[in-house]
């Protein structure tokens, strides 16, 4: 008898498959799932191959447990993407693919409940005449339950549960009665695209945009550069609905930044298909529970779901039908994963729409400088909207309020705030208009201090200062959530004259409170926002206008299309001109002109005021002509001439030891280890340096930066570093992170 071996993808920091002896008498194939005997324990994996032999001797090996035969299996293309992403961050396949599976599928004991195909249920003749009358008058749920029944083609006994807790005993119920009656489990609602609500008329600008993405073929990358407010979410809207017209299975993937994003876009996807059955629409991020992002994960899988929104980790979301991507504000630096897969979810899109030939619309306002560079050079097809969509609304007006002259004038700021700015958020309160205040700052003060001696209040697990927060009445560290009371005096010398220096969102909003008398003012940030939902709450409470003044960190200044802000005041943004990390300013532009982008939206002018203290820096300048173009390009020769991404690639090695001098000499021996390796020639190794904020909950933290002209040269040759640096000792932890953001 012939036998039968599978290799296997186990998630372990191991670039290895393993193989196993296959009896069950279900057939394996690639992509499925299997449970397989791993050390002392099971674990499931993922059949990477079929094969009739192995090198593993006969005494050695050990036999596939179980197999998940209910699950179709992952398709050629998705392994093919996550193989693809394990190359080229430096990882190992089963790393990438199981941390991308939910939680409920790497539980082999879970897969009989998740997959166990769920009765559906659809009203009978008989059920839509008598079913309605048998109600009784107050039973909502009941009500809810049969309306859905009647406006669906069939229904799912979980969509049912949702709608009614006793859904399957009621279904018994009518089963019996003969109102409605067991559906077939694939059937599906109609599926068609088209829509109930009135479309706006596309601007001009916009509907060319939407015809070279609408009739793109294969693979074709487009920047979609967008002023703030010219209506991108709308040229998404149509050309995805042009495109999954084309099939009738098609899918598309839309990604966005924040988790705060999607329920924006979930509307406005919802409002627009809305004769795609409710289940067609799922979002997929990490603050889904656990059981829903099973469930969305599926629907995706199997193609029952033809519109996935979501953050970055939907980028390696199974979508067999997969015919259009979307990343929108592409810029942002929340597509990059900061832990354990370190990827861009923006590279790897663009990855995946070249493997499968299909197009990827790369949509901001302030797009990347590597994405801009692509459209330079012809690569990405560059598609402008140069004006907002709603008739009427112009780019606000940037006022750039020079703090020092402020000072020479005699015009005293309160706390902060300028005579200027403060004049223009009484204006907007008598006007009955909103106003945001942005400050990428929160708690109260960053530096508790005392005069006397000097004490300042810092984390006893970190290298920074414990920062001030009032409400909660607590000194935090915002690196490591070391937590502690106010002290009421100097714990050196005594004084019971300690200040706070600085001043973060808290601060802001007091004295907000008491500058603009009578402001309903609400700050947003990530203090205030803790509670899940809490966001959402907030910002629904500013769209329905409860709130004069809205006051906080990054969390407001992206995406949210705001109709009443007329006002855009920006505090602090200096602090990022003079950043070590040649990003900095990149970061700081685009920041700033999307929070800009709150202001007018809707028709009434908006005016935009940045304090500063280096009014005719070129940042300030560019921003206050709207400037992007003009930025970008000459930030770009900056780049070019400074030899910096993305004229060269990096990469960084990161090691945390016990102590600073651990850390750098583990990354010592790693630079020499480097200058062996094949391609190491072509790459140039920087000297290892503490990171800025070197300790964090007592660890210390240094860095080493790579960098090639040669992506494959760079690529090379940390591949065959990954074997050299397991062998080194001394550090607690280390990783290597291509492409990185931080520098
Ligand atoms: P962006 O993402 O480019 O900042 P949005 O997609 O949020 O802009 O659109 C800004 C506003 O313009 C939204 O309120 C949207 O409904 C509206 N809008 C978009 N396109 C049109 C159009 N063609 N006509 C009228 N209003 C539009
Ligand atoms: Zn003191
Ligand atoms: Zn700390």
């Amino acid at each position: 008898m012939t036998e039968l071996f599978v290799r296997v993808a186990v998630d372990q920091p191991m670039p290895a498959l393993f193989d196993y002896r296959y009896a069950l008498s279900a057939p394996p194939a690639v992509g499925q799932l299997v449970l397989v005997p791993f050390g002392r324990r099971e674990v499931v994996g993922l059949i990477c191959e079929v094969t009739l032999s192995t090198d593993v001797p006969a005494d050695k090996i050990r036999a596939v447990a179980a197999l998940c035969d209910a699950l179709t299996p992952l398709s050629a293309d998705w392994i093919t993407l996550a193989a693809f992403a394990a190359e080229y961050y430096q990882r190992g396949l089963g790393e990438v693919a199981l941390p991308a599976l939910p939680q409920a599928l790497r539980d082999a004991s879970r897969w009989n409940r998740l997959l166990a195909v769920e009765p559906r249920y659809r009203l009978l003749a008989t059920g839509r005449e008598s079913l309605p009358e048998s109600l009784p008058a107050r039973a909502s749920a009941l009500r809810r339950l049969a309306d859905a029944l009647a406006s669906e083609r069939s229904l799912g006994l979980s969509d049912a549960r949702a709608l009614h807790p006793k859904a399957a005993a009621t279904f018994d119920e009518w089963l019996t009665r003969g109102w409605i009656e067991l559906a077939p489990p694939d059937d599906a609602a109609p599926e068609s695209l088209e829509c109930a609500v009135t479309l706006p008329v596309l601007t001009d600008e916009q509907r060319d945009a939407v015809d070279s993405i609408a009739h793109s073929r294969g693979f074709a990358p487009f920047l979609l550069h967008g002023v703030t407010g010219s209506g991108k979410t709308e040229v998404y809207l149509h050309a995805l609905a042009a495109l999954l017209a084309v099939k009738p299975d098609a899918q598309a993937l839309v990604l966005v930044p924040e988790i705060n994003l999607t329920p924006q876009f979930e509307a406005a996807f919802r409002a627009r298909f809305s004769a795609l059955a409710a289940g067609s629409i799922v979002t997929m991020h990490s603050g889904l529970a656990e059981g829903e992002r099973a469930r969305n994960w599926l629907a995706a899988h199997t193609g029952s779901a033809r519109i996935v929104l979501g953050t970055r980790l939907a980028i390696l979301s199974s979508m067999p039908n997969l015919a259009a991507i979307v990343v929108d504000e592409e810029h942002d630096p929340a597509y990059k994963q900061q832990e354990g897969l370190r990827y861009s979810a923006r590279d790897l899109a663009i990855y995946r729409a070249k493997q499968l030939g299909i197009p990827v619309v790369l949509g901001s306002a302030t797009p990347s400088l590597e994405s801009w560079w692509q459209a330079e050079q012809g690569r990405y097809t560059r598609l402008t909207l140069t004006r907002r969509a709603v008739a009427d609304a112009v780019l606000p007006e940037v006022r750039l309020i020079d703090l020092e002259q402020e000072r020479q004038r005699g015009r005293a700021s309160v706390d902060g705030l300028s005579g200027p700015l403060i004049a223009a958020l009484k204006s907007r309160l008598e006007r009955g208009e909103q106003s945001l205040v942005f400050l990428n700052r929160r708690g109260y003060a960053p530096i508790l201090s005392c005069d006397a001696c000097g004490w300042v209040a810092g984390c006893p697990r970190c290298s920074a200062y414990a920062v001030l927060h009032k409400p909660e009445r607590a000194l935090r560290c915002h690196h490591c959530g070391w937590e502690s009371r106010i002290p009421k005096s100097c714990p050196d010398c005594g004084n019971i004259d300690i200040a706070p220096m600085g001043r973060g969102t808290q601060r802001v909003e007091e004295t907000l409170a008491s500058v603009v008398p009578g402001a309903r003012v609400l700050r947003i940030d990530a203090d205030s926002t803790r509670r899940k939902g809490s966001a959402q709450a907030l910002f629904s409470d500013v769209h329905a206008g409860e709130v004069d003044i809205l006051v906080g960190t990054q969390m407001i200044a992206k995406g949210h299309d705001f109709r009443r802000v007329t006002l855009v005041g920006v505090l602090n943004a200096d602090t990022a001109l003079f950043s070590h990390d040649f990003r900095a300013s990149e970061r700081l532009f685009a920041q700033l002109i999307q929070v800009s982008g709150r202001a007018g939206r809707a028709g009434l002018p908006g005016e935009v005021m940045i304090q500063t203290r280096y009014p005719r820096h070129a940042l300030y300048q560019a921003l206050s002509r709207q400037d992007y173009v003009g930025f970008a390009n000459s930030t770009l020769s900056e780049r070019r001439d400074a030899r910096l991404p993305p004229f060269v690639y990096q990469a960084m090695l990161r090691a945390e030891g016990r102590t600073l001098e651990a850390a750098l000499k583990f990354l010592g021996e790693a630079a020499e280890t480097f200058a062996s390796l094949p391609g190491a020639d072509r790459v140039t190794v920087y000297d290892a340096v503490p990171l800025t904020i070197v300790k964090v909950f007592n660890v210390h933290r240094a860095q080493l930066l790579l960098e090639s002209g040669s992506r494959a040269a760079l690529q090379t040759a940390l591949r065959a570093w990954q074997p050299v640096l397991r062998t080194l000792r001394g550090v607690l932890r280390w990783n290597v992170e291509v492409d990185p953001l931080d520098v």
